[in-house]
């Protein structure tokens, strides 16, 4: 096959909005979904005569999170204005951190494909959410909500050189964020936002191509669609002899395709300026020692525990630890249920696919973990068999009924009676004589087989153990 011509290069800027309970430089509250403007203030809307107040709560989630990247993190907590016309910038600037990234050179470690790839952070940094246009009936108004949300920033330098990296990359520092507690980064809502910069260069050249800067994507899916798309444009352009002239331009989702926005030259000139209402101030050594020993278990931390300690598969591992909800759940069941390989099994198998059918999350799943360990601990000592559980555990995601109650409701215990469990090996043997004759020639796997005759005759309520037993000591009265 040709080589192709041309190599990518990708690097991300991403931005989310860290979960405290108020704005960055104000009391009011940083919740999604209100009335639009129903949550700002005179500080928020930038009036004269009003000083930000910096949220504390804030600092503390940028630290975790700079800290967790690896990064170095700088000696001096500052912030500067950026300056640009807007329709959602009240104040005409937007306050962020220039001169004084919170946090730079760090890294994150993800797994693809069972491999440990180390991406690099350029930087982090804390700055302010602008106000957003909203439609209202027939007319466009700013909803200024958002504003003054804190938003913590994470660039990469120029890395990555397909889209399935540039997902990977996202895919980690969304689960690593959210491990954290920094941000639930939500795309959908906005909470989490992705930027692409795309350039394309002669296959082999240490040459940096001129760069687009794709915004407005709403979702992983799209962040792929865009690169590629960016990959055929800038292709075709570079292939026909014509330069990709350096601009920002936007994924449209249902065209399928990036359109410009505006070009270098229109690009603004910020005017960064200290601010003068947020005097810079040491950060603590004390301060990030403290951070640094209350981070949680990271998601790779956990699933190589996962894998080592608790001996699940390393495709179990990563699918538990990716779902934050999933993740959760498994850990409070295995506090009451040690079976760390049985309990992955029925969540990843069985408790999926009811959620799935029902379009919920482990989050709101009906079945308390506490609960599912209770069923697990019921099959375990035998007092109901595996089928039946796996029966009960529907009927207690769709009761709400936890399963060692509706056991004893349906006094659905097990069959232990042995003169019952002989009367169905008995009608099992009688009816499959050529399969009998099969083991008493030394095909003993047709065992399994029948023990299954008998599960079935039973309807499941049979105890396997004694069926099991009575089964063998069956067939050797036959064989004699
Ligand atoms: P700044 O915005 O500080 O001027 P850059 O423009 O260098 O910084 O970087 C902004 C983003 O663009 C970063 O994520 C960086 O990785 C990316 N980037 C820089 N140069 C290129 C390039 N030639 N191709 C693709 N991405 C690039
Ligand atoms: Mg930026
Ligand atoms: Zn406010």
């Amino acid at each position: 096959m040709m080589q192709k011509p041309w190599e990518t290069v990708i690097g991300l800027e991403v931005h989310v909005q860290l979960a405290t309970d108020t704005k960055a430089f104000c009391d009011c509250p940083a919740v999604f979904g209100a009335e639009p403007n129903v949550h700002s203030c005179p500080i928020c809307l930038g009036q004269a005569g009003t000083l930000p107040k910096l949220n504390q709560q804030a600092v503390e989630l940028a630290l975790r999170a700079a800290l967790a990247l690896n990064c170095q993190i700088a000696p001096t907590l500052a912030f500067d204005r950026k300056h640009y016309e807007a329709r959602d910038l009240p104040k005409g600037y937007q306050i962020t951190q220039w001169r004084y990234p919170l946090g730079k050179d760090g890294y994150i470690d993800i797994d693809v494909e069972g491999k440990i790839q180390r991406i690099p952070i350029r930087q982090v940094h804390l700055e302010e959410d602008a106000g957003r246009a909203v439609q209202v009936v027939d007319r466009e108004i700013i909803d200024f909500n958002r504003a003054g949300i804190p938003l913590l920033e994470v660039v990469t330098p120029p890395v990555f050189t397909t889209g399935a990296e540039a997902r990977a990359y996202l895919e980690a520092l969304q689960l690593l964020l959210r491990y954290l507690g920094v941000s639930d980064c939500r795309i959908e809502e906005g909470s989490m936002r992705c930027e692409a910069n795309i350039s394309l260069r002669p296959q082999g050249s240490d040459a940096m191509g001129e760069l687009c800067e794709i915004k407005n994507i709403g979702s992983f899916r799209g962040v792929v669609g865009a690169i590629a798309y960016e990959e055929r444009r800038q292709a075709s352009l570079l292939q026909a002899g014509q330069p990709v002239p350096r601009e920002t331009r936007r994924w449209d989702e249902a065209r399928q395709e990036t359109v410009p926005m505006r070009s270098k030259e229109q690009a603004a000139d910020y005017q960064y300026r200290p601010e003068p209402d947020l005097p810079a101030q040491p950060i603590a050594p004390e301060r990030l020692e403290k951070i640094k020993g209350n981070l949680p278990e990271l998601p790779l931390e956990r699933q190589a525990r996962y894998i080592s300690q608790l001996g699940l598969s390393p495709q179990a591992a990563k699918e538990i630890v990716s779902d934050l909800a999933l993740a959760a759940y498994f850990e409070e069941v295995l506090s009451h249920y040690r079976s760390a390989v049985e309990v992955a099994n029925w969540l990843l198998t069985d408790l999926r696919a009811l959620l799935n059918q029902a379009g919920r999350s482990y989050a709101d799943c009906p079945v308390s973990p506490v609960a599912l360990a209770e069923l697990l601990e019921l099959v375990q000592q035998g007092v109901i068999n595996q089928t039946m559980g796996k029966e009960l555990l529907g009927e207690s995601f769709a009761t709400g009924q936890s399963p060692a109650a509706l056991v004893k409701a349906r006094q659905l215990q097990q069959v232990n009676d042995p003169e019952k469990l002989k009367g169905w090996i008995d009608e099992v043997l009688r009816q499959h004589a050529a399969v009998v004759a099969e083991y008493q020639s030394g095909k003993t796997k047709v065992f399994g087989f029948l023990v299954g005759q008998v599960m079935r005759l039973s309807a499941g309520a049979a105890n396997p153990h004694l069926v099991n037993q009575l089964l063998r000591q069956a067939l050797a009265r036959h064989g004699s």
